[in-house]
C-alpha cells in the first residue's frame, strides 16, 4: 500500500497544502517505462513544434500567474512578490526556450579534405532524472524541464517533499499546453525515490539542484550505476565585498536584499559581507536598523518583508549555527533566534540576523546556513578582501561595491565563482545567461541561456563523405618519418 505525506504551510504548520504519495523504487521503475514509451514519438517531433508546446506552456503559466503565485506563497513561505518572481523566472524561461527551438544548435566547420562535410547536431538523451529543492518550486522545474523538453527527452521529475503542489501545478500547466500523455512524470517523497531515479539505468541524465551534501551522494550512487549526464547545481555561501569608495545607499540595499530576500534561503543568497574598515560602522548600523524595521508574518499578506523559513527543523538549525558562532567570538548584533509571529505561532520564522567580529575561519563564515543571517567581516585589503571571498569551498555568487573601475574590475577577474556583480547584490540573475558555480557548487554545467540545454542532450558529429573514393584525415595522412619505409598513405592520385 502506498503511504502518504503532507505538505504544510510554513507560516501556519496546521494548513494542510497537499497529502502527496510517497513513491517507492518500483514507482520511480513504472515512471521511467511510461516517460520512456511517451518520448520514443517526441524525439521525432520537429524541434520548433516542440518549441510550440514549451511557448504553450508559458502562455498558460502567464495566465495563471497569480494563483500559481499564492500556492508558492503558501507552500515555501516566499512573499508574494517574490512568489510571483518564481513564476514569472518560469513564463520567461518557456519564452527563452521556445526561441531556441529556431536557434542554431550545433557547428559547422570546413573539412580538411575536398567533396566532404562536417557538423554536429543535439540528440535527446532519452529518459532525463530531474531532482529539484524546494526553494524556486516553480522556476527551478521549468529551468530543467524546458531545455529537457526542447532536446527531446522524457522526463521523470521528483521535486522537493517540502514543495510537492507547486511541481504538480507547474506540470498540470504544461499539460494543459498540449505536452503528450506520459512524457513528462512526477514522483513524490524525499530520499526513496530520488536516490532510485539517480542511479536507474533507463535515464540517460540526472539533473540535481540541491545541497552540496545530498549532491555528493546523488553523484556517487548515479556514476557508480554507469555512466550518464550527471549535472550538479549545489550551495553557495556568497559574499559581497563593500569597499570605502562604495555608494553606501546602494549597498545597503544590496545587502538587506541579498542577506534577507526570501530569508535567506536563495542559493545566491548574501551570506558573507566583507566590508572595509573605514565604512564598516556606518554600513553595517545601517544594516542592523533596515533588520529590525523589516515586518515578519505570513508571506501571503502583502505589507509583510519577510516570509518563514521552510520548516520548524530548519529555523533549529539556524539557531544552531548562530550559537556556534558566537562561541567562536562572534556578536549578535541583531536577531539570532526563532521568532513567534501574531497570528501565524507555529511557524518557523527566524529573525533577520547580522553577526558582527565574524572571521574567516568561523564556521558561520565557510559553511552554508540557508537562512537570514549575514556575517560581517571587516577586512582593508582588496587582495586579501577577495582571498576571504575565494576561501571557500563554495564558489556561486559575489558582489562587489565600488566606485573605482580598476578595483571593480579587479575583484570581476579574481574572484572564484559562476556568477560576479558589480553594484548590484548577490541575487538577481537573468534568464539568457548561463547560471551555475564553481568549485563544490557546481560540476561545471550551467543552466539558463543557451548553455541550458546541454545537460540535456548528447552532441552527435557527423562526416559526409561525397567524394566517392576513400580519402583520409589529417590523422592518417600525417605519418613521422620511422625510416621503415612509407606508412599507408593517401594514393598517389590523391595527394
Ligand atoms: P536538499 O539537498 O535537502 O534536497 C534537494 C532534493 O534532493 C530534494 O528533492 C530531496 O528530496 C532530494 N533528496 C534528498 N535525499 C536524497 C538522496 N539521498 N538522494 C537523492 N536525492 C535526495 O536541498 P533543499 O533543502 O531542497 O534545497 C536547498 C539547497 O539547494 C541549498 O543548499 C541551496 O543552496 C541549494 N540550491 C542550489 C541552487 C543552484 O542552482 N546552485 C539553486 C537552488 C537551491
Amino acid at each position: 500500500m502506498t503511504t502518504t505525506f503532507r505538505s504544510v504551510n510554513p507560516a501556519r504548520p496546521d494548513d494542510v497544502v497537499g497529502e502527496f504519495p510517497a513513491h517507492t523504487a518500483d514507482d520511480v521503475d513504472a515512471a521511467v517505462v511510461r516517460a520512456a514509451e511517451a518520448q520514443r514519438a517526441w524525439a521525432r517531433v520537429p524541434v520548433p513544434t516542440r518549441a510550440e508546446v514549451v511557448a504553450a506552456a508559458g502562455a498558460v503559466l502567464a495566465e495563471r500567474k497569480q494563483e500559481l503565485a499564492d500556492l508558492v506563497a503558501r507552500e515555501a513561505g516566499k512573499v508574494l512578490v517574490e512568489a510571483g518572481g518564481d513564476v514569472q523566472e518560469a513564463i520567461d524561461m518557456a519564452a527563452f526556450v521556445a526561441g531556441q527551438g529556431r536557434a542554431a544548435m550545433g557547428e559547422t566547420v570546413p573539412s580538411e579534405l575536398g567533396d566532404k562535410l562536417c557538423w554536429t547536431t543535439r540528440q535527446p538523451v532519452g529518459v532525463v532524472g530531474l531532482i529539484t529543492p524546494w526553494n524556486f518550486p516553480v522556476a527551478i522545474p521549468s529551468w530543467k524541464v524546458f531545455p529537457a523538453l526542447l532536446a527531446g527527452n522524457g522526463i521523470v521529475i521528483k521535486p522537493s517533499e517540502h514543495a510537492p503542489a507547486c511541481c504538480e501545478a507547474f506540470v498540470a500547466a504544461c499539460a494543459e499546453a498540449g505536452l503528450p500523455e506520459g512524457l513528462v512524470q512526477v514522483v513524490h517523497g524525499a530520499a526513496e525515490p530520488a536516490a532510485a531515479l539517480a542511479v536507474h539505468p533507463g535515464v540517460g541524465a540526472v539533473s540535481f539542484t540541491g545541497s552540496v551534501a545530498t549532491g555528493r551522494k546523488v553523484a556517487a550512487a548515479a556514476m557508480e550505476s554507469g555512466p550518464r549526464v550527471l549535472s550538479l547545481e549545489l550551495g553557495g555561501k556568497n559574499a559581497m565585498v563593500v569597499r570605502p569608495d562604495a555608494d553606501l545607499d546602494l549597498a545597503l540595499d544590496g545587502a538587506i536584499f541579498g542577506a534577507f530576500g526570501t530569508s535567506g534561503q536563495r542559493c545566491t543568497s548574501t551570506s558573507r559581507l566583507i566590508v572595509h574598515p573605514d565604512v564598516a560602522e556606518e554600513l553595517v548600523g545601517r544594516i542592523v536598523e533596515r533588520a529590525e524595521a523589516l515586518r515578519l508574518g505570513d508571506p501571503r499578506d502583502p505589507t509583510v518583508d519577510v516570509g518563514p523559513v521552510i520548516t520548524a527543523a530548519a529555523a533549529e538549525r539556524i539557531a544552531g549555527m548562530v550559537e556556534a558562532a558566537v562561541a567562536e567570538g562572534a556578536t549578535v548584533a541583531t536577531g539570532g533566534k526563532p521568532v513567534t509571529v501574531a497570528g501565524c505561532e507555529g511557524g518557523a520564522f527566524f529573525a533577520p540576523t547580522v553577526l558582527t567580529g565574524v572571521r574567516p575561519d568561523h564556521r558561520i563564515a565557510r559553511e552554508e546556513v540557508f537562512g537570514p543571517v549575514l556575517a560581517v567581516m571587516e577586512v582593508a585589503d582588496l587582495d586579501e578582501a577577495i582571498d576571504v571571498v575565494n576561501g571557500v569551498e563554495y564558489g556561486l555568487s559575489a558582489a562587489v561595491y565600488t566606485r573605482d573601475i580598476s578595483t571593480a574590475l579587479r575583484a570581476v577577474e579574481r574572484i572564484d565563482t559562476g556568477i560576479v556583480y558589480v553594484n548590484a547584490p548577490t541575487i538577481g540573475a537573468e534568464i539568457p545567461l548561463p547560471f551555475g558555480g564553481t568549485k563544490h557548487t557546481g560540476n561545471g554545467f550551467r543552466e539558463a541561456g543557451t548553455r541550458g540545454i546541454e545537460q540535456f542532450s548528447q552532441i552527435k558529429t557527423v562526416y559526409v563523405d561525397y567524394s566517392g573514393r576513400l580519402q583520409k584525415a589529417q590523422i592518417d595522412t600525417h605519418p613521422i618519418d620511422t625510416g621503415a619505409g612509407a606508412a599507408p598513405g593517401p594514393r598517389e592520385e590523391d595527394a
